[in-house]
């Protein structure tokens, strides 16, 4: 018998809880030869979802689990301890509010079970339901991340994925405190095979992913998995350091050639400096970002603290 561990991270979700374990169960217990138990982690939850994961310990002690938070650490951290509590010889990472469809837990068993592949993946090919420029900002998102970064990302790919014990014993060896899934889950290398499918939208609740929240996210991303923008400043200093030349040169030659030319340019040279402020504050601003990050990572704070876990 294998066993599958599932991951769910759940954040103010009393109302999908309901309506996902059954219909995850449903199609799990079509699937011969497994034995299944959950993880929920409960990720400082506000309603009542943690109550509704106690309710479904208690009728189901040996299969369901949870993980309960102190406070809200995020979902990253949330997948983090689910991963680490779950025992299973697969394991599956699931949002809870059902986009991501139980009905491919067959055949991501059936592709692992082969040996062909470590880990199976999923991916939305349309955004239906999404605001447009939500969509526009996300493609931008890829492409500009796998220009800067050698880790390769799968546009539209989702956290769903089922992977071999050995792939996330490879994924909880990076204990980073900044934790961008998309990026570590390509990082450790393993074969991924990518299952298609149709943007659903959420059964309950509703997204806490606002656009700026998604930005933010992307930005730390990219500072996770690349360090293209540190080498900003080297390009933009040299490149102002060659026009500084070509105009001490311009300046040179006008006055041999037009001793008696006039001062003028009082509003282009308040131009110019306000424009080199600004490109020297703006690349300190992105050292500091790295920094902050190296700041944060000697601190060896812990990546969430649990306050219940079942
Ligand atoms: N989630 C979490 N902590 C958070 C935010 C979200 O654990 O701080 C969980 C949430 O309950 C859900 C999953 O992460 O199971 C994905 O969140 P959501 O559906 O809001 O994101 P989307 O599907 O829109 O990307
Ligand atoms: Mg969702």
């Amino acid at each position: 018998m294998d066993k599958l561990s599932i991951v769910v991270p759940c954040y103010n979700e009393e109302e999908s809880i309901p309506l996902f374990f059954p219909a995850v169960e449903k199609v799990v217990n079509t699937i011969e030869g497994l034995t299944t138990e959950y993880w929920f982690v409960n990720d400082g939850s506000a309603d009542h979802t943690l109550e509704e994961l106690r309710h479904l310990h208690t009728e189901n002690p040996e299969k369901v689990h949870y993980v309960s938070f102190s406070r809200n650490f995020g979902k990253e951290a949330a997948l983090y301890a689910g991963l680490q509590a779950a025992t299973g010889d697969y394991v599956v990472v699931m949002d809870v509010d059902l986009q991501d469809p139980p009905s491919f837990l067959t055949q991501m068993y059936e592709l692992l079970k082969s040996g062909e592949y470590d880990c199976v993946g999923t991916r939305r090919v349309d955004r239906t339901g999404e605001a447009k420029f939500k969509s526009f900002l996300s493609s931008q998102f890829y492409h500009v991340i796998n220009k800067l970064s050698q880790t390769n990302i799968v546009p539209g790919a989702r956290d769903y994925r089922m992977m071999t014990r050995q792939m996330v014993n490879a994924v909880l060896s990076l204990k980073e405190y900044d934790r961008f899934s998309k990026g570590i889950f390509s990082w450790v290398g393993f074969k991924t095979k990518y299952l298609d499918y149709h943007n659903v939208e959420r059964v309950a609740g509703e997204t806490d992913w606002s656009t700026w929240k998604l930005f933010k996210y992307a930005m730390n991303g990219i500072a996770d998995f690349s360090q293209a923008p540190l080498s900003l400043a080297v390009w933009l200093g040299s490149g102002s350091f060659v026009l500084s030349i070509l105009g001490i040169i311009f300046v040179i030659i006008r006055r041999l050639l037009e001793p008696s030319s006039s001062v003028f340019g009082w509003a282009s040279l308040v131009c110019l400096i306000l424009l080199i402020g600004g490109l020297q504050l703006l690349c300190i601003g992105i050292v500091g970002k790295y920094i902050g990050r190296i700041y944060i990572q000697t601190k060896r704070r812990p990546i969430y603290i649990i306050k219940e876990k079942q």
